[in-house]
């Protein structure tokens, strides 16, 4: 019989002899067990130990075990346990009842230990499978919204980000500020470096890019080798600070692309703040000022303001 070692079960019964034989066979093989004795301490134990499943006796004193199940389908942290309930009450009503309430299965007392094990088995794969998607789901989600090249987020979900900032800075009437970056003369980096040097150079960017900013900023890389910072709460002068940071913090030192190889490399940045802008009419601006860093001899920063 396939069954994931040490997972962990919680048994809720007021029946100290029915507790102990349950824990026999479910430690016979090879589960963890915790032992609840009414309905309050299977919730509490459920909340501790984020069991792998739990089996709920449904007549217990302080709460019955429908009780129980339906507060934890309640609370996020404990809805995704899959219960089977362990009654002698398996009259119709009560089947209903308990799948209405979202119960995995049923195990009628008294039992046949191979018959526990089995449901027991059954409960803890559907849990373990949920969590494997559940974590899956999760690096989905981060691949999604993360450039792969840099580890920065990717404009997608920055533009997601501006938009809903822009919307909460005008409701309250906060400063808001984005900051567009855009290497200088990075064509003459690829030529000179190749494709290879070129992503080097993006990567060092990135890196020095980041320990500049608070950690309320949102810096993503917006296109090839243009970068956007959205900096919550941060004003024009702010911004043109900020800005000032990064761009001395890119020219001070050369990046080094390969083992004998360094680069000096400038960038030019472009800062709004906003003043009754939706995003896109904010990002244009901070386009506008780039342009002018960039015909002003770039390397510069140059504020909409
Ligand atoms: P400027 O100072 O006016 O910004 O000059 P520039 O050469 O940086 O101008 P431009 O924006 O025209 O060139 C950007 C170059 O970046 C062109 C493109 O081939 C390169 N590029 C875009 N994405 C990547 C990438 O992921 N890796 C590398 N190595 N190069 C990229
Ligand atoms: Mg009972
Ligand atoms: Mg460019
Ligand atoms: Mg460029």
């Amino acid at each position: 019989m396939s069954r994931v070692p040490r997972a962990r079960i919680v048994i809720a019964e007021d029946s100290l002899v029915m507790r102990a034989i349950v824990r026999q066979h479910l430690e016979d093989h090879g589960y963890e067990v915790i032992e609840a004795d009414d309905g309050n301490a299977a919730l509490e134990a459920c909340r501790t130990h984020h069991p792998d499943a739990a089996l709920l006796d449904i007549e217990m004193p302080a709460r019955d075990g429908h009780e129980v199940l339906r507060l934890m389908k309640a609370d996020d942290d404990m809805a995704d346990i899959p219960v089977v309930f362990l009654t002698g009450r398996t009259g119709t009503d009560d089947i209903v009842t308990g799948i209405e309430l979202g119960a995995h299965d049923y195990l009628k007392k008294p039992f046949e230990p191979p018959e526990l094990i089995a449901r027991v088995n059954s409960a803890v794969r559907v849990k373990r499978l949920q969590d494997e998607l559940r974590d899956r789901n999760a690096e989905l989600e981060t691949v999604s919204r993360t450039d792969a090249l840099t580890g920065l987020y990717n404009r997608r979900h920055a533009a997601e980000h501006l938009v809903r900032h822009v919307s909460s800075a005008r409701r309250h009437g906060l400063d808001l500020s984005v900051l567009m970056f855009d290497i200088d003369h990075f064509k003459s980096i690829n030529d000179t470096y190749g494709h290879a040097g070129g992503d080097i150079a993006l990567r060092e960017f990135a890196a020095r890019l980041s320990p500049t900013l608070r950690t309320e900023d949102i810096p993503a890389r917006w296109g090839g080798e243009e970068f956007l910072v959205i900096a919550p709460m941060t004003s024009a002068d702010g911004a043109t600070a900020l800005g000032e940071r990064v761009r001395a913090s890119i020219a001070g030192r050369p990046f080094s692309i390969g083992p004998d190889q360094t680069c000096v490399v400038t960038v030019s940045v472009g800062c709004a703040t906003i003043a009754g802008e939706d995003a896109d009419g904010l990002i244009g601006l901070a386009d506008v000022a780039l342009y002018r860093a960039k015909a002003a001899g770039r390397n510069q920063v140059v504020s909409a303001a």
